[in-house]
């Protein structure tokens, strides 16, 4: 694990925008940022979890947040170039961005899985990402140094059976951000990924049901490279996809 502890300020006077913010790891590195002086924009599918997450934001005493709902599964072009007008408009920068949302689809045979499913996960994992992406660059080549953080999988990295759209997605993933690093390089905002690792959300529930939670890190366990790759202490690193959890072996329950 990387030992990282920055200071309470590392982000102060940033606006950073994380999507799924309102469960597992999302809300908290929602909180973290947060706690580290960010104003953090939460941007989520279900308002009732955002709101929760706001409280909690101004509950310890960090800027206030804002809330963006979308659900990104019916989002269009033009849904997140009004977004990104809006963010411009009431911030006037943006700082950085946590692509974290995620669906985990339905895990199965690849000969069954079926068209609908793969263009769920595609849309939600794939396609919002590229299409957010190329809404806000503008704004954060405006705000730079900037950083974008994509989430990525270890069955983003080597393929296994039965993860069928899901493992292609986050291979997908792995590719726009080496592409987008690759054009961003020395333009002052950074693309770069991070394997969470089994990390004990409803996701990974969802995808191991029969695993003991207790056997997993929590998202606060994970945080270090979260703060990390957002803040000025990574400036030279661009184009990386980085372990959260280094010292597990990908798939395995228990923790070491
Ligand atoms: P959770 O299922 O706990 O949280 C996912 C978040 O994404 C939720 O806030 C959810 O919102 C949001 N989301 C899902 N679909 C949409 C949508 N259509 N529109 C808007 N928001 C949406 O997952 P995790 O926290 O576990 O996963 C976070 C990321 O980490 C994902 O990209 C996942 O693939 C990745 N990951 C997780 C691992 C793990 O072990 N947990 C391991 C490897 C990668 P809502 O709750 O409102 O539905």
């Amino acid at each position: 694990m990387l030992d990282y502890h920055p200071s309470s300020d590392l982000l102060k006077g940033k606006v950073i925008l994380v999507t799924g913010a309102g469960d597992g790891i999302g809300r908290q590195a929602a909180l973290s940022y947060g706690a580290h002086g960010a104003t953090v924009v939460l941007l989520g599918k279900t308002v009732k979890k955002l709101e929760a997450v706001y409280d909690e934001l101004q509950a310890q005493g960090s800027p206030e947040p804002a809330i963006i709902p979308l659900d990104l599964q019916g989002a269009s072009k033009q849904n997140y170039l009004d977004m990104a007008a809006t963010l411009r408009q009431q911030f006037g920068r943006l700082d950085g961005v946590l692509f974290n949302a995620g669906q985990l689809g339905a895990l199965g045979p690849f000969e069954m899985i079926g068209e609908d499913e793969w263009d769920k996960v595609m849309q939600v994992n794939l396609k919002s990402q590229f299409l957010m992406t190329q809404a806000l660059l503008p704004l954060l080549k405006d705000s730079k140094p900037a950083a974008i953080i994509f989430t990525s999988s270890g069955v983003g990295r080597q393929g296994r059976a039965y993860w069928g759209s899901y493992a292609v997605s986050k291979f997908a993933t792995e590719g726009m951000m080496q592409v987008l690093a690759a054009e961003l390089d020395g333009t002052g905002v950074r693309a770069n990924c991070i394997n969470p690792g089994a990390t004990r959300t409803h996701m990974r529930a969802r995808a191991f049901p029969a695993e003991a939670p207790s056997s997993l890190r929590g998202p606060a366990d994970i945080m270090a490279p979260y703060l990390w790759l957002m803040g000025p202490d990574s400036q030279d690193t661009n184009g990386q996809s980085i372990d959260a959890q280094p010292d597990r072996v990908p798939g395995a329950s228990v923790k070491s």
